[in-house]
């Protein structure tokens, strides 16, 4: 019996043409994530279904992962499909089936069959198919029992031009396809917080490129080996990115010798916004996106953000974890597998920085006061620009 996958996707919101775009995507989505497996796999997007047929072996536990890790997909359901179509047949491999699936062994729990007859020239009308394959499997199975109300498994089949049968579902990272909303820049650190900020607006259907300051000496070359190697972990979920990386030692430290020590990280950090404005608006981004949450940090504070997201004007900041706390996030991390590489310890170009005591309530006034001291940032702000090191990473 072949095996295949039926693919199930969340449908709100994607009805009409937009509904055979999200599809167009999730397929070449899915096309690009199999690439590895070329020739194996067979894509079909047809009446509202998309099913993935194998023509050879192919290691199970690394496709239904590969799956089950694309934008879009809710649900993948290991299906078999039966090439003869005569009943007797259909109930034997239907048997093979669940076997392969559960155990034999494990074949002992309530069950319900839902038919579905796309093609109407089948002998069997839909509610005759699951009368007949009920009282054949509780035949072959003494272990079943049919709960129609509440069953523990739901068998389904669906008779096209060949008979497909499933009942296992495994649950996919759901959002929606790469490439339907869009591209974001994400303003990528070494830390824990902006790889799982990029990874939640790429869930929403957004391609990133991505964007790192690095302060040589101050930052080593392994901190920057560090973000490269997070921008190729959140790529195997987004496709290519093209992270710019920007040599920010000269603002760096014009800032630090010229403005207060407690302003230090907030102006800084309005730079590192315009220049990512800059970029974005250079690589068509619809906005940026950062992994500040509220009062995380001194410069996260609700003031702070403030004063960071005032120094941005022609886009919108995306902070998705604005609301998370750390744990929330570190939880992420850990299941899209950025986490061991963010708490490497290779230093960030912040904590060489830092102020002993940075100011928590700034306001846009006085920073901006603090700003008129740094006459030459203009000119620094553009060379800074001139620096950029464009790597493209693909996980
Ligand atoms: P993260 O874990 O993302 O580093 P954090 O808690 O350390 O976050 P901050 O250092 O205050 O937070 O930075 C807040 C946000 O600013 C980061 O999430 C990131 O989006 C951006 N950011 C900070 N430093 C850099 C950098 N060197 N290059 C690019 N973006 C940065
Ligand atoms: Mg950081």
């Amino acid at each position: 019996m072949f095996q295949a996958y039926l693919l199930k996707y969340a449908e709100i919101g994607i009805k009409g043409k937009n509904r055979y775009k999200f599809e167009q995507a999730l397929c070449s989505q899915l096309q690009r994530r199999l690439k590895k497996n070329d020739g194996k796999f067979k894509i079909i997007n047809e009446r509202g279904r998309i099913y993935i047929e194998a023509s050879e072996e192919f290691d199970d536990n690394e496709i239904v992962n590969t799956m089950k890790n694309t934008f879009g997909v809710t649900e993948v359901c290991p299906v078999g499909v039966i090439d003869d179509s005569s009943w007797d047949n259909v109930c034997e491999k239907t048997k093979e089936f669940l076997i392969e699936q559960y155990g034999e062994n494990n074949l002992n729990f309530t069950f319900k069959v839902k038919a579905r007859r796309s093609d109407k020239r089948y002998s069997m009308q839909s509610p005759e198919i699951c009368m007949e394959l009920g009282h054949y499997l509780l035949e072959t199975f003494e272990n079943l029992s049919v709960d129609v109300h509440n069953p523990q498994e739901t068998i389904f089949i669906e008779v096209r031009d060949k008979v497909y049968v499933y009942s296992k579902r495994i649950k996919g990272i759901g959002g929606m396809p790469l490439g339907t909303n869009g591209k974001a820049m994400l303003l990528l650190s070494g830390g824990i917080d902006s790889p799982v900020a990029g990874y939640m607006i790429a869930r929403r259907g957004m391609a990133l490129d991505a964007v790192y300051f690095h302060a040589p000496p101050y930052t080593s070359e392994r901190a920057k080996e560090k973000v490269i190697d997070l921008a190729k972990i959140v790529s195997s979920y987004t496709g290519p990115i093209n992270l710019h990386i920007i040599n920010f030692t000269d603002i760096q430290m014009y800032i630090y010798q010229t403005c207060p020590h407690d302003e230090l990280t907030i102006i800084m950090r309005r730079y590192m916004m315009k220049i990512a404005e800059t970029l974005a608006n250079e690589a068509g981004c619809l906005s940026l996106i950062t992994g500040e949450s509220i009062g995380q940090v001194a410069s996260q504070t609700a003031q702070s953000l403030l004063v960071t997201d005032s120094a941005v004007s022609t886009l919108p900041v995306y902070r998705p974890l604005i609301g998370f706390d750390k744990q929330d996030i570190i939880n992420i991390s850990k299941e899209i597998d950025t986490f061991e590489t963010s708490i490497l310890p290779y230093e960030d170009c912040c904590t060489i920085f830092v102020a002993k005591h940075p100011v928590t309530k700034p306001t846009l006034k006085y920073i901006e006061k603090s700003e008129t001291l740094l006459t030459d940032i203009d000119e620094m702000v553009k060379k800074a620009l001139e620096t950029d090191e464009v790597v493209r990473v693909e996980g």
